[in-house]
């Protein structure tokens, strides 16, 4: 399972293990060319049972700090490739260094909080495909609107998903963005976080622009507003800031609740946003919170926010939250193949906002992408474990035991027994590994659930089980639908 295909190890793997003797030197203080020496033949050797693309995804990621007594000192950039290489690949590391020097007895893996991570970052959705962008002039655009701040092209109408929670902003947005006439003045959105304001305002800027490519738009976000008044009046040019924000015809200034209790700059804000709308000039608005909930902000302003049309941007739904991860699983370049039951398992399990969503997507893409292979479930659960447990209702080690007990036709008291025969002792095991797993209880509280055990006794039931998914695919079969039926 974990092994991967072997590439051409004579060129390439020569190739990355020079790479990893590079990145080893400068990056340790102790410049010792016999522990490098070293290094690169475990990184041969390692090559040579497990392929070069286990070497460059995965061990090249580790930065050798060199030996402490027995012990090799290794760096990983983030918990999650620890925790890989140490499930997969740390007992053959362990021997490979061995086989330099026999002294050695341990790993020992730290995580460098300095060291570049490579697997989590979003790397799939920084590139828009091209025709993902509704319009073909970006440069002009971006100069056009870069008074303000920059516009990101990712955020488009075509790729916004509409739903219940979101149709009205949504409807709202498409009106001012095609309409010559004033609609509604201002416009104010509003939802919690991660819902889809900004996005609505970016796509509100090309599609205007579009339209209407001599408009002059200006998107600023209300904390840029504000330092750029500071400024203005630090440098005493409020002039210049004036004519800037008040010669548009469409200002959009994003989470507005950032200027509450900023007195002067609100007052600016208010000059400034009267003055468009005495113009008949848009304005369009946005804040976490409705107009009336918004405190520190004086009456007056709050009045006149709230005089044209005010939308909500409610929390998704299920359906909604399916459909985003479908339309991103779609635009994704370079695409990958994604069972599924794996949108409808995030869809489900990630309800917070949809930014966390996609960062959950992002996520299995890159990794999927990484080591070529097909998104499944247990790949999506093990690459999210940190983040599905976040946002996981609480499991008891109690339903664990039921569950268990009734998977495997057993009785909970003969499970919590002290009898020792394997039909009985496996499915315990399968519960104390599960218990570890999937609820935040340590070995010693886990044992005494289980009918008073020591922790050395979970500990081994863990090891056992984990050793045992490997090679038993019914075993592996059986946790997998365990786990399956506990996450619903
Ligand atoms: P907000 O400004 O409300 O905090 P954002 O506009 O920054 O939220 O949205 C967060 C992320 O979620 C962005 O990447 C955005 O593209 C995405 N997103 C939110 N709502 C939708 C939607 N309805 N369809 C597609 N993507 C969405
Ligand atoms: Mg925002």
């Amino acid at each position: 399972m974990s092994s991967q295909p072997r590439a051409d190890v004579n060129n390439n793997g020569l190739k990355a293990i020079n790479t990893v003797e590079k990145n080893n030197r400068t990056s340790s203080e102790n410049d010792n060319s016999i522990t490098d020496a070293m290094w690169g033949r475990v990184c041969k050797r390692f090559t040579d049972e497990f392929g070069v693309q286990a070497l460059t995804s995965w061990v090249q990621q580790l930065c050798f700090k060199g030996l402490e007594g027995t012990s090799v000192e290794l760096t990983a950039p983030t918990k999650f490739v620890r925790d890989w290489i140490q499930r997969h690949y740390a007992p053959r590391l362990k021997d490979f260094f061995q086989a330099e020097n026999p002294r050695i007895q341990s790993l020992n893996i730290r995580i460098s909080t300095g060291q570049q991570p490579n697997i989590n970052s979003n790397i799939v959705s920084s590139a828009p495909s091209q025709n993902q962008n509704p319009n073909a002039n970006t440069k002009d655009t971006t100069e056009a609107i870069a008074e303000g701040s920059a516009i990101d092209p990712r955020y488009n109408f075509n790729n916004f998903v509409v739903g219940k929670s979101n149709e009205l902003a949504y409807a709202a947005a498409k009106r001012i963005a095609e309409s010559k006439e004033v609609p509604f003045n201002p416009l104010f959105l509003h939802g919690g976080v991660g819902l889809g304001k900004t996005h609505l305002m970016h796509a509100i800027a090309w599609e205007t622009k579009r339209n209407n490519p001599d408009s002059r738009v200006v998107y600023v976000s209300a904390e840029k507003f504000m330092y750029e008044f500071i400024s203005a009046l630090r440098f005493k040019d409020t002039h210049a800031f004036k004519q800037k924000f008040r010669n548009v015809d469409l200002l959009m200034v994003d989470d507005v609740q950032f200027i509450a209790n900023k007195e002067s700059t609100q007052e600016e804000f208010f000059h400034t946003f009267n003055a468009l709308m005495d113009n008949r000039c848009q304005v369009i608005i946005t804040a976490d919170r409705s107009p009336t909930d918004l405190e520190g902000i004086e009456d007056r302003i709050v009045s006149r926010l709230g005089w044209g049309l005010v939308a909500d941007i409610h929390p998704t739904d299920y359906e909604l939250r399916f459909g985003i991860l479908q339309s991103k699983a779609e635009q994704a370049t370079p695409h990958v193949n994604i069972d599924p039951e794996v949108l409808e398992f995030l869809a489900r399990r990630i309800t917070s906002n949809v930014r966390e969503l996609e960062g959950a997507l992002n996520r299995v893409m890159a990794y999927a992408t990484l080591i070529g292979r097909p998104i499944t479930m247990d790949m999506t659960r093990e690459v999210l474990q940190d983040l599905i447990r976040a946002n996981d209702r609480k499991l008891t080690i109690d339903e664990i035991q039921r569950a268990v007990a009734e998977y495997y036709n057993l009785r909970l008291s003969e499970m919590l027994s002290q009898r020792r025969a394997r039909n009985i002792a496996r499915p315990r095991q399968v519960a104390m590994y599960l218990s570890k797993q999937m609820t935040p209880r340590s070995l010693p509280e886990i044992g005494r659930r289980f009918g008073g055990r020591d922790h050395t006794t979970v500990m081994h039931a863990v090891r056992k089980i984990e050793d045992l998914r490997r090679d038993d695919s019914g075993l592996e079969d059986d946790i997998t639908r365990l786990m399956r039926r506990l996450e619903n």
